[in-house]
This record gives structure tokens, C-alpha cells and sequence, in this order.
């Protein structure tokens, strides 16, 4: 890691980090639009693409304006200094994040499952990337740098929204449907058609483990007065379906 002195540092090492970032989405995404099964959410992730590469395109407007133009600094070679050299780190944090979501995609799981999978890891994507640009927007308008705080503000702002439309997918939507998931129905064995009889072990990052094998789902058959079951296994009328969404996932 380069030496870090002062608060302009510590700018330029969180421009860097959300850089690596964000080329790490742009590479994993195309997997996780190919995987996801339900037609909702592969939009939203193809639409999070197109965003994530003008995010990409507004860092590198960040670079070249103190780069280039004196206006908030270059001239004192103060973000020439931050700029000038060769490439960041790859993050790590975020290379962490991809990882642990591409272990789903692998993995022997319902399409149902799988779908809420992705949304729970694209997530995670999504509040490293708030922490990041929070953090590096209040370090901006700490240094005073109107310009870079605006263009940090927008992506912010993007990446709240994306947050949220994945909310919205995920409760009373998409988790319902894995919440219901048998992989007996239709005798439909899963996406693999698995047939041996080993218990499988899915390690879910919450701490939590859910164990299934071919001969027992893993998911319990809903019993639960007011569920009612639709001949495809989506619920309707759940009370699963009401409540605070935003509650969820959002951190603020
Ligand atoms: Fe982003
Ligand atoms: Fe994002």
C-alpha cells in the first residue's frame, strides 16, 4: 500500500478502491445476469451493468478533473500527486464479496433458491459500495472539492436505488418463492438433477447453514394457516408478504 499521510490520501487510496470495485462488478455481472432465472431480476441486473459503467466512466472523470484542471487543486499539484501514479490495488473487499456469491452460482440449488441468492450477494456489492462512496464523498466535502462531492453524491444515490429495487425483488417476491422451493415439485430434482443421496451442505454467510439432500428437501413444506399454494408453489395470500421492506436490508 502507498504511504498515506492526510485525509487527501485516504481520498485518493477510496477513489482507487471503488475503482477496482467497480471493474470487478462490471466482470462478475454478465455470470449473475446469466444465472438468475426470474425475468424481473435479470433486468435489474442488466440495468445495474449499464449503471455501473457510467459509475466507472464518472470515476475516471474524478481522476482527470484534478489530473488535468487546476480548478480544485491540480495546479498546486496537490491531486496530481493523488492521480498521477499508475493504477490502484485490486480490492479486496469487493473481490471477497464476488467470491462468496459465485460459491451459489456453483452450487447444487433451486433456481428459486438460487435467485434469492443472488439477490442477498448483489446486496452485500451494493452496501460495500454506499459505505464507500459515503465515506469517500464526506471526505470530499471535508477537503472543500464541490465537484468531486457532486459526482460522488450521483453514483451514492444510484447505488441507494439499485439497493432498493433489489429489496423490493427480494421480500414478499423472490425469497417467498425460495421460502416455497421443493425441489420434488413437478419431480423436479433441482437444476443439476442430482440423484445420489449425500447430504449436501450449503453454507450461507449469515451464520446460518441449511442442509439438503436429493431424498429430503431442505426447504419445509409451508404449513402455515393463511398460505395458500398455487399449482407452480408460489404462495398466495402469505402475511409473508406484508411488513417493512426497507427495515431489511438497508442500511442508513
Ligand atoms: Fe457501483
Ligand atoms: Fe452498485
Amino acid at each position: 500500500m502507498e504511504t498515506l499521510i492526510n485525509l487527501n490520501d485516504l481520498l485518493k487510496h477510496e477513489i482507487m478502491d471503488l475503482y477496482s470495485a467497480e471493474e470487478q462488478i462490471i466482470e462478475a455481472l454478465p455470470g449473475m445476469i446469466e444465472k438468475a432465472k426470474n425475468p424481473e431480476l435479470k433486468k435489474a441486473l442488466r440495468g445495474h451493468l449499464k449503471i455501473t459503467e457510467e459509475q466507472k466512466k464518472r470515476l475516471d472523470k474524478i481522476k482527470n478533473f484534478f489530473g488535468e484542471d487546476g480548478e480544485e487543486g491540480g495546479g498546486k499539484g496537490f491531486f496530481s500527486r493523488l492521480f498521477g501514479s499508475s493504477g490502484g490495488e485490486k480490492c479486496k473487499g469487493m473481490e471477497g464479496l464476488i467470491k462468496e456469491g459465485e460459491k451459489f452460482m456453483k452450487a447444487d440449488i433451486t433456481d428459486e433458491a438460487l435467485d434469492a441468492a443472488i439477490i442477498a450477494s448483489a446486496q452485500k456489492i451494493e452496501h460495500y459500495e454506499i459505505c464507500g462512496y459515503g465515506t469517500a464523498r464526506a471526505f470530499a466535502r471535508e477537503l472543500n472539492l464541490p465537484a468531486v462531492e457532486k459526482l460522488l453524491t450521483q453514483t451514492l444515490n444510484e447505488e441507494y436505488n439499485s439497493d432498493d429495487l433489489l429489496t423490493e425483488l427480494a421480500v414478499g417476491k423472490l425469497n417467498l418463492k425460495a421460502e416455497l422451493a421443493d425441489d420434488s415439485t413437478n419431480g423436479r430434482l433441482g437444476r443439476s438433477n442430482r440423484t445420489d443421496k449425500k447430504p449436501i451442505i450449503v453454507k450461507v454467510s449469515s451464520s446460518k447453514s441449511v442442509s439438503k439432500s436429493s431424498s429430503k428437501p431442505a426447504t419445509k413444506k409451508p404449513s402455515k394457516p393463511g398460505v395458500k399454494i398455487s399449482s407452480n408453489g408460489v404462495s398466495k395470500g402469505s402475511s409473508k408478504s406484508k411488513g417493512s421492506k426497507k427495515a431489511a436490508t438497508r442500511p442508513r
